[in-house]
């Protein structure tokens, strides 16, 4: 459903799931921008990524290029301060005490989320996505329907306009994510999501396999090629 006077802001971090909801917002919006966040990755591949991945989506489909807005990276060194996590310092990626990956910062998409809503504030856009999903990070508790849904109402009440959050992946695993990508963008847009789009937490681009470029080995690396050996089988 296109809603032609609409305009939306994406947190698009260069990753699958981000690109897939920018794809997605660009066949519903008549304007989309987008917003990253630095917030000291050890590595600054997914930062790399992201204008490739915006004019490779503009050279694809006219429409698209049309409706595609302005970039924003916001940097939020405060979030790596108070973070101690295996993205941001050079510890081992695994399971911590208490269940979740050591690659969880602490609420960090509450703080994107709030700091694309300000910004959207700014730019009169009053709808925001994201590519959370609670399918494959249960762990998560800030990428869960329910803490999303509570965001929402609360940006609403705080900036005293409506804030809706849009987060079309929620239900969705990544082999789901991968045919999403075929249904919104044919063959072409899946090919683009897989050469340019990045999962892998250790930066690692020098690999390339099926489902694109990574160590292999991490947990993002093993759930992106899970993800992709369950799309393709399902495909067939
Ligand atoms: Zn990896």
């Amino acid at each position: 459903m296109t809603n032609p006077s609409s305009s939306a802001l994406v947190l698009f971090s260069g990753g699958q799931d981000s690109t897939v909801c920018l794809a997605w917002a660009l066949e519903r919006f008549d304007r989309v921008e987008t917003v990253g966040f630095r917030y000291g990755q050890r590595h600054a591949v997914e930062m790399e990524v992201r204008p490739r991945i915006r004019a490779g989506m503009a050279a694809l489909n006219a429409r698209w290029k049309k409706r595609l807005g302005d970039d924003h990276v916001l940097d939020l060194p405060a979030l790596a301060a108070i973070s101690e996590t295996a993205l941001t310092r050079d510890m081992a990626i695994g399971i911590a005490d208490g269940g979740l990956p050591t690659t969880f910062v602490p609420g960090r998409n509450i703080l994107f989320l709030s700091y694309a809503a300000a910004l959207g504030y700014r730019r009169g856009i009053a709808d925001l996505v994201g590519g959370m999903c609670e399918t494959d990070y249960s762990g998560y508790p800030d990428c869960r329907d329910t803490t999303i849904k509570a965001l929402g109402r609360a940006l609403t009440l705080g900036l005293d306009r409506p804030v809706t959050i849009h987060t079309p992946l929620m239900p969705f695993d990544k082999a789901e994510t991968f045919d999403l990508a075929l249904e919104i963008g044919g063959e072409s847009f899946l090919n683009l999501v897989v050469e340019e789009t990045h999962s892998c937490y250790l930066g690692d681009r020098g690999r390339r396999h099926d489902w694109g470029y990574g160590c292999g080995t991490c947990p993002a690396c093993e759930l992106r090629a899970r993800g992709y050996e369950k799309f393709k089988a399902d495909l067939i």
